[in-house]
């Protein structure tokens, strides 16, 4: 999969990008991640992205010729290619989503800022996404948040690709229905920590009964 995130801050991405699991993602060449400079296309030598709102108002709004300029040249002739804005306005990230995005082959992702984009940029974009019902600052946490989220889904990202399948959010079989569920709840060592007892179920052995113990947990977790 291939992402490039435009942005007004990328030096932000790197150390998360870089470190853990996204990092041994990108040196394995499952992914590839590249930021942009929304600044790259200003409208002027001053680096001007931003103007006051027609009709007043606090906060600067992103101008659309910056953003729709970065989109049309990061994008290229790449026809098969998601473009997602992100924003508060935006469809909520969840499990389901994120599992439809793990399968594109490249997606951009623009991230806002201040009080947000000219309006009539949202149509140049196939999606928006929003994180959650509030407000940050800028579109970049919210970035690393989907691109967190999508990358471990990819084949290979992550060690076991069993540890992927029976994860909170995810279908668990439930005699014959698929539900999604919150994950049932792990233990290690110890056995006891502070009077608490590891359930003796799992420890039992049997992996029939201690499946049917999970999947009971994971049903109460979610109730
Ligand atoms: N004025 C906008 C509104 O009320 O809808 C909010 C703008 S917000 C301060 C600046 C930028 O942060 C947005 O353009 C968006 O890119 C990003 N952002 C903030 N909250 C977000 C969220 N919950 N999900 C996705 N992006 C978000």
């Amino acid at each position: 999969m291939k992402i490039d995130i435009i942005s007004l801050f990328p030096e932000i991405f790197s150390e998360v990008f870089s470190s853990s699991i996204l990092g041994r993602a990108q040196k394995e060449s499952l992914v590839t991640i590249k930021t942009h400079n929304l600044r790259d296309w200003a409208i002027d030598k001053r680096g001007t992205v931003d103007e006051r709102p027609f009709g007043g108002g606090a906060g600067m709004v992103l101008r659309p010729e910056p953003v729709w300029e970065a989109l049309k040249e990061v994008r290229g002739d790449d026809k098969d290619c998601l473009t997602i804005l992100l924003s508060p306005q935006g469809r909520k990230l969840e499990q389901r989503k994120v599992e439809e995005l793990s399968l594109a082959k490249r997606m951009i992702l623009v991230c806002g800022h201040y009080e947000g984009f000219d309006e009539r940029i949202r149509e140049g974009f196939d999606q928006e996404i929003s994180i959650g019902d509030y407000v940050l600052t800028g579109g970049e946490i919210p970035a690393m948040v989907l691109v967190d989220s999508v990358v471990r889904l990819i084949p290979g990202v992550l060690g076991k690709e069993e540890s992927v399948k029976e994860e909170s959010f995810s279908e668990f079989e439930v005699g014959e229905e698929k539900k999604r569920l919150i994950e049932y709840p792990h233990y290690t060592q110890p056995r006891e920590w502070r009077g608490k007892k590891v359930p003796e179920i799992l420890l039992s052995g049997d992996h029939k009964k201690i499946r049917e113990w999970r999947l009971k947990k994971a049903v109460e977790k979610t109730d």
